[in-house]
């Protein structure tokens, strides 16, 4: 029987967010009182110090997060940003092995297991994402896949303190499709079971999200199902609308 975790609505803005989208998100700071779910916003990193002064300000729940680090904590590394200037404009977490990183900046599971790490090393959140493309699991290699990601992926030390993990199949990032739903509970009891046997009572406890097209109308049914501890959401995080009311959407 799956534990029941608080879940996380987590928000990935991606490379989008201008001054003004502020207001979006003193929208979704200002109602996120009703949410049953801890909710966090990773915004462009050029507006994560000012998104955690508005957070901070209001005494929300809302917390902000990363989209990607170095895996250095400074130095040579022209345009790079590091954990622990993510952590010191205000980030709690940081989303690292997206796949849109994996695929555009060829980033393997080594690399992503040193930003983990670079990420504990600050003292936040590693937000680890895995997912199989469409043709690997046309191929039938979805488990595989993600197997081989998480194994790959996740340093040694994990924690339910200091880990979540997002399946993300890459095929329904941004698409509009989705699994169904045994799909769904088929990867998530996949993962659920290789943290049990890596991080035994804690990995029983690690949160587990489900990304890839989450919008209000489907939200509900995928958030309740078993070893669904949240989700992260991309398109549908924009809006203050929307991202409440997937948030609301937990029960
Ligand atoms: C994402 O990029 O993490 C994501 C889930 O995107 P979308 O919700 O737009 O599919």
């Amino acid at each position: 029987m799956a534990e029941k975790l608080r879940p996380l609505i987590a928000g990935n803005w991606k490379m989008n967010g201008l001054t003004p989208s502020l207001m979006e998100l003193g929208v979704m700071i200002a109602g996120a009182g009703i949410a049953s779910a801890d909710l966090l916003v990773c915004p462009p990193a050029t507006l994560i110090a000012a998104a955690s002064a508005a957070a901070r300000a209001s005494g929300t729940r809302v917390a902000i997060g990363g989209q990607d680090c170095h895996a250095s904590p400074s130095g040579a590394h022209t345009g790079d940003v590091s954990a622990e200037m993510l952590k010191d404009a205000g980030a709690s977490a940081v989303i690292v092995g997206h796949s849109e990183r994996r695929a555009d900046h060829g980033e393997t599971d080594a690399v992503v297991q040193a930003k983990a790490q670079a990420v504990w090393r600050a003292g936040l959140i590693a937000i680890v994402c895995v997912g199989e493309t469409q043709a690997e699991r046309d191929g039938g290699k979805a488990r595989d896949v993600v197997g081989r990601q998480l194994a790959g992926s996740l340093p040694s030390g994990a924690s339910a303190a200091n880990l979540v993990v997002a399946y993300e199949p890459v095929w329904a990032i941004g698409t509009g499709r989705t699994p169904t739903n045994p799909e769904i509970e088929e990867i998530h009891g996949f993962i659920r079971a290789q943290l049990v046997k890596t991080l035994k009572d804690q990995g029983a406890r690690v949160r587990i999200l489900y990304g890839g097209s989450v919008k209000p109308s489907n939200a509900a049914e995928i958030l309740k199902l078993p070893d669904v501890n949240g989700a992260l959401v991309g398109g549908a995080s924009l809006k203050a609308s929307d991202f409440l009311a997937i948030a609301a959407a937990c029960s």
